[in-house]
């Protein structure tokens, strides 16, 4: 049997635990199977690193910065290998590069074109133990590596294991599973023992950083088994798996939040055809990712235009549409940094009606005004007041009864 086992930040945050990491590992390989290892940079050495490059560059080099950012993930793949050995087990590291992940030429936010794993195979056909540096690449085109954004190393242990064809792949990580909400916000959110791929995909891209969301559509694409557990211990965490798979099917799975965009408003927009796709093409040629957007009543000819993008890529927006002021014939470009998005999320929306105005009462009884709805057949988000995030999550979390003491009563009631 293969098994893919991925180690998160907290997970290896220092010599200790990556001793018990290591611990773990040893453990699994003397219980006859083969192991694949992506390890994530030691905790708070991404942001250190991004720090250090803003320090001698306000907008650093894309490739360098990549680079750089690779560093981290090389310094815990190599320290993780040494403490095996000293566990008495072989074991081999690699780059993303060496590991065969190859990409795309986007810096940052490289995508995974391929993986190339022979050498990975050849290590594990020694014997081996092997560890793969989590979040990096390396272009074919540019031959240059490049990163697969934040959170980017669950992405690779997915592609690994689909790849290698692995029976499993393990994500460990600094909580027990994936939750209802965050566990972190919500005290009272409850651990899903299952959950299927098209939730997590939801639940991930607006904003449930326990899995990268590009993970989450390897997983499905693939058909990969991913089981997410805590590292700290032994027991069960979620599975994510296939819709058909689920044993029951709740109509909510559960609420994210995301803080990390900002909304941008262009006022006063001439009120006629090719003005919205002339802005948003110039956004989408620059590769700026434009999340929510809303179009106000217009009148007098003119109305405004809402969108949210990630905070990181407002600069750019705001310099391109501002510089095209004339063009587009509008007024000023405005930013707010401060909002939140909350998202609920379950595949029963599809057949039951009236999930929105539940959640929308849910926000006004909690005081929550809403800038922008948006919604899909399983998600419906809302755009808010950051300063509201942990109230409007916890008011829709209590209002569909998914924390552990709803259960608890319901049980007690029946
Ligand atoms: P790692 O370093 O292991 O990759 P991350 O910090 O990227 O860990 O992801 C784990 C974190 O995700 C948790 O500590 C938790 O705060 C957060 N999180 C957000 N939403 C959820 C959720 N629905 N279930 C579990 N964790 C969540
Ligand atoms: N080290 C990278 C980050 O902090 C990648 C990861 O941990 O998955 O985002
Ligand atoms: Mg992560």
């Amino acid at each position: 049997m293969i098994v893919v086992q991925k180690f998160g930040g907290t997970s290896v945050g220092d010599v200790e635990r990556l001793q018990r990491v290591a611990q773990r590992i040893v453990d699994t390989r003397r219980a006859g199977h083969d192991v694949v290892v992506v390890v994530s940079a030691m905790g708070g050495t991404t942001d250190e690193l991004v720090d250090m490059a803003a320090q001698v560059n306000r907008r650093p080099p894309q490739r360098e910065l990549d680079i750089l950012l690779t560093a981290g993930e090389r310094i815990s793949m190599s320290l993780l290998a040494m403490a095996i050995e000293a566990l008495g087990v072989r074991a081999r590291s690699f780059t993303g590069s060496q590991a065969g992940i190859i990409t795309d030429t986007v810096h940052g936010k490289a995508r995974i074109l391929a993986v190339t794993p022979e050498r990975v195979r050849d290590a594990l056909g020694d014997g081996d133990v092997v560890i793969v540096a989590g979040f990096q690449g390396v272009s074919r085109e540019t031959h240059d590596i490049t990163t697969l954004g934040r959170g980017g190393s669950d992405t690779t242990a997915v592609a690994l294991a689909a790849a290698l064809e692995a029976d499993v792949c393990e994500i460990y990580t600094d909580v027990d599973g994936v939750y209802t909400a965050d566990p972190r916000l919500v005290p009272a959110a409850r651990k899903l023992d299952r959950l299927a791929y098209e939730e997590m995909l939801e639940l991930a891209a607006q904003g449930a950083k326990v899995l990268q969301v590009r993970s989450v559509e390897f997983g499905r694409n693939h058909g990969v088994p991913i089981h997410v557990r805590s590292s700290f211990n032994g027991s069960e965490g979620t599975w994510v798996v296939p819709q058909e798979d689920m044993v029951e099917d709740a109509i909510i799975s559960g609420v994210a939040h995301d803080t990390s965009e900002a909304k941008v408003t262009v006022v006063g927009v001439p009120d006629r055809p090719g003005v919205a796709a002339g802005m948003f093409t110039a956004l989408a040629d620059a590769s700026v990712n434009v999340d929510m957007i809303v179009q106000n009543v217009s009148s007098d000819g003119r109305t405004d235009i809402s969108f949210t993008v990630p905070r990181g890529e407002v600069e750019q927006a705001t310099e391109l549409l501002g510089g095209r002021l004339e063009g587009i014939g509008a007024a000023d470009v405005i930013v707010n940094p401060a909002v939140a998005k909350v998202s609920l999320v379950g595949a029963g929306m599809k057949t039951h009606p009236g999930v929105a105005a539940r959640m929308f009462d849910a926000l006004s009884r909690a005081g929550v005004n809403i800038q922008m709805i948006s919604t899909s057949t399983i998600r419906v988000s809302v755009i808010i007041d950051d300063a509201h995030v942990d109230d409007a999550v916890r008011a829709v979390h209590a209002e569909f009864g998914l924390g552990a003491d709803a259960i608890v009563e319901e049980q007690g009631a029946g």
